[in-house]
This record gives C-alpha cells, sequence and structure tokens, in this order.
C-alpha cells in the first residue's frame, strides 16, 4: 500500500475536528435523549393527570347516583310509602327520580330484603340477589357506591329497555388481546344504595339505583370535554377516554378507521395483564385501535373490591412526535451550523498553525538546496516560534560550519600544492643526482682509463718528438722529406693536445687558485678565436656588466670553459649569425639559475651569494631535446672531428669553482649556454672528484 502524505494543515484541522466531533455527538445525543424523555414525561406527567381528573368526572358520577339514592331514602315520603307499602305513592316518587335523574334501575327494597318496586321494570318483584356488599350493608344503615357489574339476566329483569345496550360485540383489532368470548353479555353499572329511614331513624328499607356505561358515551364525552375541549391534530381530536368492562371497550371517543366509536374494541394483553391482573396503573405508549396514544389506564375496582374494568385517557402521540421531530430538526439544525462554524474555525486555525511549519518546510528545502542566511520570522511564543529559532541558529550555525569547512579545504589544497610541489622537487632533485652519480661513476672510470692511456701514451710521444726534432734538424728546410718531418711533428703535438685533455679531464690537472678577470679573459679568447676557426659572416657583440670585479678561480682553466663554449657557438654557426657574449651579477639567496631547462631545476638549482653569471649565446643550429641531456656526458659529440670531451670539461671545472653551467636550445633557432659562478671562489668542498 502506498504511503499516503497527509499535510499538517489537514492532521491539525481533523485533529481538532475529531474532538469537536465526539463533542457535537455526544450534545447531539444527550440533547436528543433530554428533549425526547422531556417530552415523553411531559406528555406521561400530562394524562396522569388527565386520569386523575377522570377519575374524578367518574366518582362524580357515582357521586350522582349517590346522592339521588341518599337523598331519596332520607325522604319521609319514601319511608311512610315502603312502610305503608303504598305501591302507588312508590311508583310516583321513582319513577319520577329515575327519569329525571337519568337512572337505568331504582330498586327499593323492605327491611327485609324484598324487592318492593323497580322503577325500571314496575311488574317485577321478588328478593335481592346481588352482592352482600351493596344492599345487605344499606340495610344495615350504610351508604354504600361504586362500580357493579351486573348479568345480562338481572339487567332485563331490573330494566327490559337496557337489553340492547348491553351486548356488544367484540372487534379484533391489531395489537388488542385475544378473547375467547365473542360477545358481552353483562353491563358495567354506576350504583349507590342507601337506607330509608322512617321518622324515629330506624330502618324500614332500602333504596338502590344506578346507571349502565354499556353504550352510554356520555360520561367519555364529557372527560373528553373537560380535558381535551378543541385540542386537536391534523382535523382529528387529539384527546380521548374509555371505560372498559373488564378488557372491552363499553364507552369510549376512541374512533375506529371508519371514524365510528371503538365499541367492542379490546386492549392490548400487556396492558390488561398490568391493569386488570397486577391492578397497577399503566402509563406509557400504547397502540389503541388505530394509532399510538401516550396512554394511562387504571383498574376499575367493584364494590366487591374486585378488578372489574378500567378507565383510560390517551392523547395522540403524533403531536408529541411532531414536536419532538421538530426540537430535534432544530437542535440538530444549530449543532450542525455549530459544527460547520468549527470546521471553518478549526481550518482557519489550522491553516494559521500549519503556516509557519509549510514555511519552514520551505526554507528547509532552499537549505537543502544550497541556500544559506536564510531566515524565518516567527513571532509567536510557543513551540513553533521556538522551532522557528532553532532553525534559524541551526541556518546561522550551518552557514558558519560551511565557511570553516571551506576554509580548512582552502588550507587543505594549499598543503597538498606545497606538499606536490615539494615531492615534485624532491623526485627531480633524485633524478638529477641519480644523473649526477652516473655522470661521476663515468667520469671516474673513463678519468681512470685516461689516465692510465696518457701516462703510456706521454712518454713514447716524447721520444717521437725528440727524434722528429732532430730529424728536421738534420733535414734541410729545401729537402723534400722536410715537409713529412713536420706533418709528423704536427701530429704529434696534436696527440699530446688530446692527452693533455684527457689528463686535464682526468683531474690530473689541480686547481691554481687565483684572480681571473672575466672580461679580460673573454675578450683574449674573442681575439685569438679566428686564429682556430674561421669567423665568415659572423657578427660578434659583448655585453659586459660594469664594474663585475676579479672572481676567485684558475684562470686557465675558466679560459678553456669559455674557449669551448665559444668554439661550439662559433662551429654551430657554419653559415654565419651572430654570437653574443655578456656577463652579468646576480645577487640574492636561493634563487634559481636563470634559463636553465627543467631538469635543473632542483634544489641544487638554488645558490646563495653573490654570483656572476656569463652566457655565450649564438643563433647556430640548436640542440635537439633528446640531445640536451647527454651533451654533458664525456665522449657525447655530434661533429665528425669532435672529441666529446670539451663539455664534460668545462661542466666539471664550472662544478669545482662552485659554480652552475646550464643550456637553452631550440633547434634552429640558436643555443645560450650559461655559467654562473660565485665572485668570492668556490665555497668549501664545493669541488666534484672526477
Ligand atoms: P665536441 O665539440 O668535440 O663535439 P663538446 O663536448 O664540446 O665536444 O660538445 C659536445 C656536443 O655538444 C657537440 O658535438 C655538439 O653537438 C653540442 N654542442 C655544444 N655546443 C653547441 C652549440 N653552441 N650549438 C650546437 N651544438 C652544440
Amino acid at each position: 500500500m502506498p504511503d499516503r502524505r497527509f499535510p499538517i494543515r489537514f492532521k491539525l484541522t481533523i485533529g481538532a475536528l475529531v474532538p469537536l466531533s465526539v463533542a457535537i455527538l455526544v450534545c447531539w445525543l444527550t440533547g436528543l435523549y433530554l428533549i425526547n424523555s422531556r417530552i415523553v414525561a411531559q406528555a406521561q406527567e400530562k394524562v396522569r393527570t388527565d386520569l386523575n381528573s377522570a377519575r374524578e368526572l367518574y366518582l362524580n358520577e357515582i357521586e350522582h347516583v349517590h346522592d339521588v339514592v341518599k337523598f331519596t331514602g332520607r325522604s319521609p315520603h319514601a319511608a311512610a310509602a315502603l312502610k305503608t307499602g303504598d305501591a302507588s305513592a312508590l311508583r310516583t316518587l321513582l319513577t319520577h327520580l329515575l327519569q329525571s335523574e337519568q337512572l337505568d334501575f331504582l330498586d327499593i327494597v323492605d327491611a327485609r330484603g324484598q324487592v318492593v318496586f323497580r322503577a325500571g321494570n314496575p311488574g317485577q318483584a321478588g328478593p335481592y340477589r346481588w352482592s352482600r356488599r351493596f344492599v345487605p350493608r344499606a340495610l344495615k344503615g350504610w351508604e354504600v357506591s361504586g362500580t357493579m357489574v351486573i348479568p345480562f339476566q338481572d339487567i332485563q329483569q331490573e330494566n327490559p329497555l337496557l337489553a340492547r345496550r348491553v351486548d356488544i360485540q367484540v372487534l379484533a383489532t391489531p395489537q388488542s388481546r385475544a378473547r375467547p368470548e365473542k360477545a358481552e353479555r353483562s353491563g358495567m353499572f354506576l350504583v349507590a344504595a342507601a337506607p330509608v329511614r322512617d321518622g324515629s331513624g330506624t330502618v324500614v328499607g332500602a333504596l338502590y339505583g344506578g346507571t349502565m356505561l354499556n353504550n352510554d358515551n356520555r360520561l367519555v364525552d364529557k372527560i373528553k370535554r373537560i380535558l381535551y375541549e378543541n385540542v386537536q391534530f391534523e382535523g382529528r381530536d387529539a384527546g380521548t377516554s374509555t371505560i372498559f368492562l373488564r378488557d372491552l371497550r363499553i364507552a369510549t371517543n376512541v374512533t375506529s378507521p371508519g371514524g365510528k366509536r371503538a365499541i367492542g374494541t379490546l386492549m392490548s394483553e400487556q396492558v390488561h395483564d398490568r391493569v386488570l391482573l397486577a391492578r397497577q396503573k399503566w402509563i406509557g405508549s400504547a397502540f389503541v385501535v388505530d394509532d399510538w396514544y401516550v396512554s394511562a389506564y387504571e383498574p376499575i375496582i367493584d364494590l366487591d373490591g374486585e378488578p372489574v374494568g378500567a378507565l383510560y385517557v390517551g392523547m395522540l402521540k403524533k403531536p408529541y412526535d411532531n414536536i419532538k421531530f421538530r426540537l430535534n430538526l432544530i437542535y440538530g439544525g444549530v449543532l450542525f451550523f455549530g459544527a460547520l462554524i468549527g470546521i471553518a474555525l478549526s481550518w482557519q486555525i489550522s491553516s494559521r498553525l500549519a503556516r509557519p511549519v509549510r514555511e519552514l518546510e520551505n526554507l528547509a528545502r532552499r537549505v537543502a538546496g544550497g541556500e544559506r542566511e536564510v531566515r524565518i520570522e516567527v513571532n509567536s511564543r510557543d513551540e513553533i516560534g521556538d522551532l522557528a529559532g532553532e532553525f534559524n541558529e541551526m541556518s546561522r550555525a550551518l552557514t558558519q560550519r560551511e565557511e570553516e569547512v571551506r576554509e580548512l579545504n582552502r588550507d587543505l589544497e594549499q598543503k597538498v600544492r606545497e606538499r606536490t610541489a615539494q615531492l615534485e622537487e624532491n623526485n627531480l632533485l633524485l633524478v638529477r643526482t641519480r644523473e649526477e652519480l652516473i655522470r661521476v661513476e663515468k667520469l671516474v672510470a673513463v678519468g681512470e682509463l685516461a689516465a692510465g692511456v696518457a701516462h703510456e701514451i706521454n712518454n713514447p710521444m716524447a721520444i717521437i718528438r725528440g727524434n722528429a726534432e732532430l730529424l728536421q734538424m738534420a733535414v734541410p728546410p729545401e729537402d723534400p722529406s722536410s715537409e713529412e718531418v713536420e706533418i709528423i711533428l704536427r701530429q704529434v703535438c696534436r696527440v699530446e693536445r688530446i692527452v693533455a685533455n684527457l689528463l686535464k679531464f682526468a683531474r690530473q690537472e689541480h686547481r691554481r687558485m687565483g684572480k681571473a678577470d672575466l672580461g679580460a679573459i673573454l675578450d683574449e679568447i674573442l681575439g685569438q678565436i679566428g686564429h682556430q676557426v674561421p669567423l665568415t659572416g659572423i657578427t660578434i657583440s659583448r655585453d659586459y656588466a660594469p664594474g663585475l670585479a676579479e672572481i676567485a678561480g684558475d684562470a686557465d682553466q675558466l679560459r678553456q670553459v669559455f674557449t669551448n663554449l665559444i668554439l661550439n657557438a662559433v662551429q654551430a654557426m657554419p653559415d654565419g649569425g651572430a654570437l653574443r657574449v655578456s656577463t652579468r651579477k646576480v645577487r640574492g639567496s636561493g634563487f634559481e639559475v636563470p634559463g636553465s631547462n627543467s631538469k635543473l631545476k632542483t634544489q641544487n638549482s638554488k645558490l646563495d651569494g653573490d654570483f656572476c653569471e656569463i652566457s655565450v649565446a649564438d643563433t647556430g643550429v640548436g640542440i635537439a631535446p633528446e640531445d640536451t641531456g647527454q651533451i654533458f656526458n664525456p665522449f657525447f659529440t655530434t661533429k665528425t672531428g669532435g672529441t666529446g670531451l670539451g663539455l664534460s670539461v668545462s661542466y666539471g671545472i664550472v662544478k669545482e669553482h662552485g659554480g652552475r653551467i646550464s643550456v637553452q636550445s631550440t633547434p634552429g633557432e640558436g643555443t645560450v649556454f650559461r655559467v654562473i659562478l660565485p665572485l668570492g671562489g668556490a665555497p668549501a668542498g664545493a669541488a666534484v672528484a672526477p
């Protein structure tokens, strides 16, 4: 799964929103619970008080029957008529009352409990057969009132007109309990009984009467009218009231879907169990016939103390649901807009908090890209401010550290350069020393050989010369043989010169240190050179440094050195050219030999003190680069008649004088030989042994 990257602003927003959402959710749920439970509690509280009012109205109705019976029983007419058995007086009294007080039955019994007159059914008489807690107690002087369930036959006997109101067909509705009987054959009555006393207060009989509740909706409508007048919802009465005979609606203003009163329908099993079996109130939501009601039920207890029915009041649940819904909607809307404002605020705050972090990120990227001295301006006095401060400090320290590293690098590079240069110089010194060593070894070997050869040749040559001179003296000049003798003597001279050179080379001759006037030596050589080689086409120029004093050295040896150099220069210009001889004074310490080739640029080339530099420059053929390193070797020559000893001898002499000899040449253009000699003469130990 690829790593998803979430910006910090998003995370901060989520971080703020999660607790906000949880808080909103908790508020919402708590609010919902409080609103709903409060509304339900209010509704239930209302139906509870409504039920109390309904009970009062129900008791009032009983009280009314009670009053009628009580006051009639106290009437002296009733006692007198009962005592005398005046049937017509009883009829007049009771029938009138039955009609005027809207009772369904009104009977009078004598002291023995025999029914003397039934106002609802005057033809019927006979013994009283109902509950012992009713009329028998009245005969004992008590006033009794309450509810009573009377079987169909007894009702018919009391008042035949009631028979058709008793019968109620059971109708099944959703959620109602199942009832085995399909029809109700008994009636529920509000009854009262009171003693009939004569003038002396003796109970002479009892009067009892009642009204039947089956199919009589006056009481429930009265309850509804008093409790719920004009309380409507969607064009329908919201409040209802019912009287149950056991579980059956016998009087109600709850309507069935057809709009008719739902008489004959049943209560739910739940309500039945609680109210009729457990004899407790039931307050809560109940599905009544075709809709949900906030309902309150309480049992109706008869004179025998048995639960024989229930009194019900209820309000349609929909209005409450509606209020709940609207309140929830308003509350939800408030929370929703609150949440929106919260989201906007948290986004705003997150953005503000994340801005310096993003800036830091950008700056860090710029620093990583090589930018330096970047600073972030954050003035918040919190962790982000601290972070910005640390970043600025880090940036500054980084710049400083880098500068230090750069400085170190520069030093290091400088040191490496110096060390490399030293190494190169040391290498060159090594090469040069090695070459020097080889040259010295060669010189030693050649010197020894040359010394031996010269020594062996010298004696025979002395004999040859002696004899040749004797021969020259003996042969007259006009003799044709005198020319041969002359040739012998010239060749002997040549051989002696070679032998002398060889001996010089072998250092058989020792330095004779004295004063040597370089200018005079050079002038002398240039003056005589024409005798040795033709100077045709060659121009000679001199450039001597003024005030160049005599130097300490062997004048003969130095003459030989410069003779060699000037002779070589002239020989290098067979077709003519320019020969320039110059001197100059150089001073200082550790200077390098000017014009020396790279091989000679060694520490050895650095000389201390005051020196004289003599250069011999020609515009001749020059020296091939590959030969430059060899010209100072003995017997190296490119000339047909050359000995290759001139430069090697010169090299040795200059070295012995504590000086240096160097060459700079360009083939086809010319050559410059430079000789550097100490003005004060050779330092001790400067001599190089051959
Ligand atoms: P030689 O003159 O007998 O050859 P040197 O030792 O004097 O012996 O010279 C060695 C070689 O150096 C010469 O053969 C020549 O090739 C070269 N040489 C010396 N001086 C010059 C010069 N001025 N111009 C060109 N080549 C030179």
